[in-house]
């Protein structure tokens, strides 16, 4: 029998309706791994926060439902699960930093919807989780509170910037994780860690509660070890919510068609994105044999092209740090902030506070859009991005006319190690596969393949869908799971054999 770290959802709910274990003991086996794995010098640290009385109370109210005779799926879809967020992500109780000194004392003032949604559905919340700072960056490395080390190699980088929600899921410490994803920040980690890792089409979950960082690209995902893990918490957080003027009523079952195979499906492939430079041999024949696999199965692969691709990565770090530098003027330390004191005049104060407050990379961010964002500039780079974003979105819709889901890289390349990559522009190219579906709003996810044969670390592929049809993407992916199996947790924190 499995162990409780080792189940999905459907196992641990089917083991808590045959009172083979208890929600609290499901919850403490949770707390006990993250404990004696994530905090120590050289732990995963995964988690900023670590929450184990909330987890046991939700824990205790499951099991007063399932003892007064409610089967768990009658209590919510998530009953029972370990789950932990994003430290974006409001969740009253618990403190929301955004891994920045900026928010270190800030205390979350209500819960996010989808935080909410999943609570409301019945999962247990162990903490929140590490990221970059502010949610910028490909690695984790600009949290002020130190990185994450990845599971699979404690010397790498679990990617970013959801690197905590990534390396939780894949270290065995929480079933599924919510994570955001504003130009790869999901998918890019689901790669480096081997889970599925999930980005909706935008719209699908509610922003609201979620520290902003690109208004128009942000969006919220699951990470899990398996498809169907991903596709159920998905079920539970999207739709529509009136706090969120930009959520849409998607009453879709991610689950529906993951048993269809992917016969009659037409895959793209993009023999641009095949012969980018800077893609690894090991990720290039990844996704070449995670094709092939599709085919024999059934699926069509047809040549699609995104001829503005190419001009996604310059639009992406326009549009994305103009955003950035609006949604982030709020963190003034009177509203919000880090206040740093002795200052006679509000300008002085504002302008210690935000030198001390945010980290190089967030001040990067913040005077790139300042200066794309002045007058005389504005027309030249602004304008011209959202220009290039049109023509973006007119290729995807162009390339849905001929195929169901579009096959492409996650990451160029594996994890890397600390340190490895030093310099902005070259961390930024880590998002070349990613920032083109966030620009045009549509949906795509990592499943993970295995290894690569170079670096014997994991590779994901990415699977886009068209907007509002991310089901196309969930059974595509399925299909690639009855190959490659579920996502296995890392080794160092597998059960041995015997165990
Ligand atoms: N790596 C990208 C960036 O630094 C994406 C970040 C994200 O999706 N939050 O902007």
């Amino acid at each position: 029998m499995s162990e409780l770290f080792e189940m999905g959802i459907r196992e641990i709910q089917a083991g808590l309706a045959a009172k083979e274990f208890s929600a609290v003991e499901v919850a403490q086996a949770a707390t006990d791994r993250i404990e004696a794995n994530d905090f120590q010098d050289g732990g995963v640290n995964a988690f900023l926060e670590f929450t184990p009385e909330m987890a046991r109370e939700a824990a205790a109210r499951i099991d007063e439902q399932l003892a007064a005779g409610k089967t768990p799926s009658e209590i919510g879809p998530l009953a029972g699960i370990p789950m932990a967020y994003k430290d974006n992500m409001n969740l009253l109780g618990t403190r929301t930093t955004c891994a920045s000194r900026m928010l270190e004392n800030y205390e979350s003032a209500y819960t996010a919807t989808c935080v909410q949604r999943t609570l409301d559905a019945g999962a247990i919340p162990l903490g929140k989780l590490n990221m970059d700072e502010f949610a910028f960056g490909s690695s984790t490395e600009t949290s002020a509170f130190g990185p994450t080390r990845n599971p699979w190699d404690l010397e790498r980088v679990p990617g970013g910037s959801s690197g905590g929600s990534a390396a939780a899921v894949a270290a065995g410490f929480a079933t599924v994780t919510l994570g955001s994803d504003t130009g790869g920040s999901i998918r890019q980690p689901g790669s480096f860690t081997g889970t599925v890792a999930v980005k909706p089409t935008y719209g699908v979950v509610s922003r609201y509660g979620i520290v902003a960082f690109g208004s128009s690209l942000d969006q919220v995902g699951p990470f899990a070890r398996s498809v169907e893990d991903a596709a159920l918490a998905l079920n539970a957080i999207s739709g529509h919510d009136a706090l969120d003027c930009t959520s849409q009523p998607v009453d879709t079952d991610f689950t529906a068609n993951l048993a269809e195979g992917v016969k009659g499906m037409r895959i793209g492939i993009v023999p641009a994105f095949m012969q980018a430079q800077g893609l690894t041999p090991e990720v290039k024949d990844k996704v070449a044999e995670a094709a092939e696999h599709m085919r024999t199965m059934g699926a069509e692969l047809v040549e699609v092209d995104l001829p503005n691709a190419q001009a996604a990565m310059s639009a992406y770090y326009v549009l994305g740090p103009c955003e950035a530098f609006s949604n982030l003027s709020r963190f003034d330390s009177v509203r919000y902030g880090y206040c740093e004191p002795g200052h006679k005049d509000l300008g002085g104060q504002y302008e210690a506070s935000r030198a001390k407050g945010f980290g190089p990379e967030a001040r990067r961010r913040i005077m790139l859009g300042s200066y794309l964002l002045s007058a005389g500039v504005y027309d030249t780079y602004y304008y011209p991005a959202q220009q290039v974003r049109t023509l973006i979105t007119q290729d995807y819709t162009r390339a849905y006319e001929k195929c169901d889901v579009i096959l492409l890289p996650s990451s160029p390349r594996t994890a890397f190690k600390f340190g490895e990559i030093s310099d902005p522009m070259s961390m930024y190219l880590s998002d070349m596969f990613t920032v083109s579906l966030n620009i045009a709003g549509n949906g795509g996810m990592s499943v993970p393949v295995g290894l690569g044969v170079d670096t014997n670390l994991p590779i994901g592929v990415q699977l886009q869908s068209p907007q509002f049809k991310d089901e196309n993407m969930f059974r595509a992916a399925a299909a690639l799971e009855q190959v490659y199996g579920k996502a296995p947790i890392a080794p160092a924190f597998a059960r041995k054999a015997g165990e």
